[in-house]
């Protein structure tokens, strides 16, 4: 983790993260383009919410919404939902992608962290999907999570495991190899174990719910690919409860 000091103006974002998806903002609806895993996997992880919770009416928030992709299925199940992200260019995209699928989502150039300060205990659901690797400080936005949920929400988070086997496939594979998404959209080192993910989750206030790894089976289906197991040993995903 990185050495910085919590001054009130701090602010738990990279730069050099920020900048990266934005040179990518004009391909989120691109279902063929940089961002197409996210398109593949966006059903497979819906379904997986969608047995833990009724989005049905839930209050929502979406932390790194990037151009909506997420956000756009969770207001399609019934959530109200507020979108965040740091890059503005995606948080334009996501505006206007909503607009033509006349879905109202609130989106916010924010952070999660400003975002609980100003709405506490204000969300049934927050999802938080493949962004804590991409934050110098992983354990403060899983905080602010916990602190945007009322008293037994609930939080989604994925992000990839840190082993060789997930070098092997989120870096080495997927990166390099077959090429699905950009050299260096990943670093090794941000990557967190599960055991990690929660222990940050229980020291916020969160209980674990459910652990499940994201498998690549393309003889499943050409279109969606991956499918929910049990192996978190690569992308996982791990559903938390706010503790009264
Ligand atoms: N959650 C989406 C997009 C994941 S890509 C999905 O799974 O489909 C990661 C996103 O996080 C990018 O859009 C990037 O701009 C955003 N991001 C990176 N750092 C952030 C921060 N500190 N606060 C908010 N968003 C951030």
């Amino acid at each position: 983790m990185n050495n910085h000091v919590h001054t009130p103006d701090y602010q738990n974002i990279s730069a050099q993260e920020i900048e990266k998806f934005s040179q990518h903002a004009h391909e989120w609806w691109d279902e063929q383009g940089s961002l197409k895993t996210l398109h593949q996997i966006n059903p497979t992880r819906m379904a997986w919410i969608e047995q833990y919770v009724d989005l049905n009416n839930a209050k929502t928030v979406d932390i790194g919404c990037g151009g909506g992709i997420l956000s756009e299925s969770l207001a399609k199940a019934g959530a109200r939902v507020t979108g965040l992200d740091m890059a503005l260019d995606s948080i334009e995209v996501a505006r206007a992608h909503a607009g033509t699928e006349q879905l109202s989502i609130d989106y916010q150039v924010t952070t999660a962290e400003a975002w609980a300060q100003a709405h506490p205990a204000e969300y049934e659901v927050v999802t938080c999907m493949e962004l804590l690797e991409h934050v110098p400080d992983p354990a403060s936005v899983i905080h602010a999570a916990a602190e945007l949920l009322m008293p037994n929400g609930m939080v989604f988070f994925s992000t990839i495991n840190r082993n060789p086997k997930a070098w092997a496939l989120t870096i080495g594979a997927a990166e390099y190899l077959l090429k699905w998404i950009p050299k260096g959209t990943h670093q090794y080192d941000t990557f967190i174990k599960p055991s990690e993910l929660s222990a940050m989750a229980r020291q916020s206030g969160l209980e674990v719910v459910a652990l499940s790894g994201v498998g690549y089976q393309p003889w499943q289906s050409k279109t969606h690919p991956f499918v929910v197991t049990k192996d978190a040993s690569v992308n996982y995903m791990m559903a938390c409860r706010k503790v009264k």
